[in-house]
């Protein structure tokens, strides 16, 4: 009986597998028709100064409006980009894009000066030999304004070979563009790299962000970050704040930058555009 119990348990688990392999071969060939057939649009999720309340930038986050099943999330596909490889190709799109978008933004009128457009890299797509001669091409043919363009990386990046993501940390950023440590704090050498790495910015995950409210251990954690930052000269964002009660949390540490649906759900470029639009009219009335 018990022998019985456990074969089934092993086909079930091997049909399962089946499929899940199946789904994700089906899904690699849709992903290599979908930068073909211009599937993929950035969304955009304004960051806000704490201090101002203004938007002070957006983060540009991709989605896959796939013809039967509508916009897809990231967390679905992203995986798949990375373990095929496809997603050097669809990290250069999204960089042609940011660009594009940027540039149109800047002759419009509305990206205001000193605000800036992050990118997400994927740490496959950063160790890439040809990572930066690809980044100084596009910059080439795109003449975005000045020190517009940041970067966000996670500690992934890091990992094979730290002076090797160093040196192209420090190219990019004599060419102009800063960089975002995306996802702080989930990672495991988080602090040992912070001092050698030249970032500007610490993002505290969302995670921690979550539960700020009840939680005293992440209050402490979120604290302790946003104090290491400052003393760093580094600025700090939080992301994923929901609700009011983190934001007057994160206003008592001196949070700098806040960044989530309680200010900005991730919209599409029209009406993203719209609030760059109205933002303007904003500062406009108030100069
Ligand atoms: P991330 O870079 O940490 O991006 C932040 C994620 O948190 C986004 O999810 C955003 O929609 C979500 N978010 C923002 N504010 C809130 C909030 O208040 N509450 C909650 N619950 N969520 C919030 P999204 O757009 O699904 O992206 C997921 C991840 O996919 C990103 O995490 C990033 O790691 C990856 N990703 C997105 N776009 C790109 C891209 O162009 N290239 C690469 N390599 N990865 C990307
Ligand atoms: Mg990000
Ligand atoms: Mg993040
Ligand atoms: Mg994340």
């Amino acid at each position: 009986q018990v022998k019985e119990k456990g074969r089934d348990a092993i086909e079930f688990f091997n049909v399962d597998m089946a499929d899940k392999v199946s789904r994700q071969l089906v899904m690699e060939g849709e992903l290599h028709r979908a930068l073909e057939d211009n599937q993929f649009e950035l969304f955009y999720q304004s960051k806000i100064c704490a201090k101002t309340d203004k938007v002070v930038g957006a983060e540009a986050l991709l989605r896959w409006r796939h013809p039967e099943r509508g916009l897809v999330s990231p967390v679905e596909f992203i995986p798949i980009l990375e373990t095929s490889g496809l997603i050097l190709d669809v990290g250069q799109w999204v960089i042609e894009e940011a660009c594009r978008q940027l540039q149109i933004w800047h002759e419009m009128g509305v990206w205001e000066e000193g605000m800036k457009l992050s990118i997400n890299i994927s740490p496959r797509q950063f160790r890439r030999q040809a990572f930066v001669d690809d980044v100084a091409k596009i910059l080439h043919h795109i003449p975005i304004p000045e020190k517009s363009l940041d970067m966000e990386i996670t500690e992934g990046v890091v990992i094979h070979n730290v002076e090797e993501a160093i040196s192209t940390l420090t190219t990019l950023t004599s060419m102009g563009i800063s960089f975002s440590l995306d996802d702080f704090g989930t990672g495991y050498s988080s602090i040992s790299y912070l001092k050698r790495l030249p970032v500007s910015t610490l993002k505290i995950d969302r995670s921690f962000i979550r539960d700020i409210s009840y939680d005293r251990s992440d209050r402490v954690l979120v604290e302790t970050i946003i104090t290491m930052g400052r003393l760093l000269d580094l600025n700090v964002i939080a992301e994923g704040v929901e609700d009011k009660e983190q934001v007057e949390i994160l206003k008592g540490f001196n949070c700098d930058y806040y960044q989530g649906f309680l200010f900005c759900k991730p919209l599409m470029v029209e009406d993203f555009q719209q609030l760059l639009i109205s933002e303007q009219k904003s500062l406009q009335q108030l100069g």
